[in-house]
């Protein structure tokens, strides 16, 4: 597995527990707000140094009792056909997963949810259907569709993410995305940070007002269980 960083102590990306991040290096999207650049630009993947896969259940043996899980991220963690031995390795330890993803894999997002081998899902939905070109995934529509509906029905622990980018997301938009994911558990506001950015030119872009986030929540309310803003 390429592995390009590890965050060893978490108490915010697994929601209600004590986690590790492990961030796998390769994205099949181009989000131009994409704050983990050196881990989808082919350029800065290359010079990014990695962690051994010896090394990350070297730690994680270590921390066994100590943490509740691990959060995989990326990067697209579903890109890596190894993916699913790499989570029974660490099940196998006792952790709880957290999966964090684009939803561009939905058959291999249906056999980890078949095989247990998943405990919370996040997936990130970039924009309305119509804009998924906006982050290069336009191809990858009808693989997000099934992902949600995989999700949706899994039984699971799960979330909907939108990082609320001007220029990507706007409020038609998030009226769409309300239709779209209509009954969903859970939809996860995420503020726009533009510190970092894939697209360098992204950095210049003014986040919305928490006034402007909250009418987003109020324009998903009617078709979502519970909208929360994460700011
Ligand atoms: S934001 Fe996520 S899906 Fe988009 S390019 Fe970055 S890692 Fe890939």
């Amino acid at each position: 597995m390429k592995i390009g960083g590890l965050q060893k102590l978490t108490l915010i990306d697994y929601p209600g527990k004590v986690a590790a991040t492990v961030f796998l290096v390769g994205c099949n999207f181009r989000c131009p707000y994409c704050h983990n650049p050196e881990l989808v630009s082919p350029e800065l993947v290359e010079r990014q140094s990695q962690i051994k896969e010896s090394d990350f259940f070297k730690f994680l043996d270590e921390r066994i009792g100590f943490l509740d899980g691990v959060c995989i991220t990326g990067g697209e963690p579903t890109i890596h056909s190894d993916l699913p031995k790499f989570i029974q390795n660490i099940k196998k330890r006792g952790f709880l997963v957290k999966l964090d993803t684009n939803g561009s894999n939905s058959e291999m997002l249906e056999d980890l949810i078949k095989d247990d081998l998943v405990d919370f899902i996040a997936m990130d939905i970039k924009t309305s259907i119509l804009k998924y070109n906006k982050v290069r995934a336009k191809n990858k529509i009808s693989q997000v569709q099934k992902s949600i509906n995989i999700i949706k029905n899994s039984g699971k622990d799960y979330e909907f993410r939108i990082t609320v980018v001007p220029g990507i997301v706007d409020e038609k938009d998030i009226e769409e995305i309300g239709k779209w994911l209509k009954g969903a558990k859970k939809i996860v506001l995420q503020q726009f940070r533009p510190k970092k950015t894939l697209n360098s030119s992204f950095k210049n872009i003014k986040p919305y007002s928490l006034q402007n986030l909250k009418k987003m929540v109020k324009i998903l309310e009617p078709n979502v269980e519970v909208v929360e803003l994460r700011i």
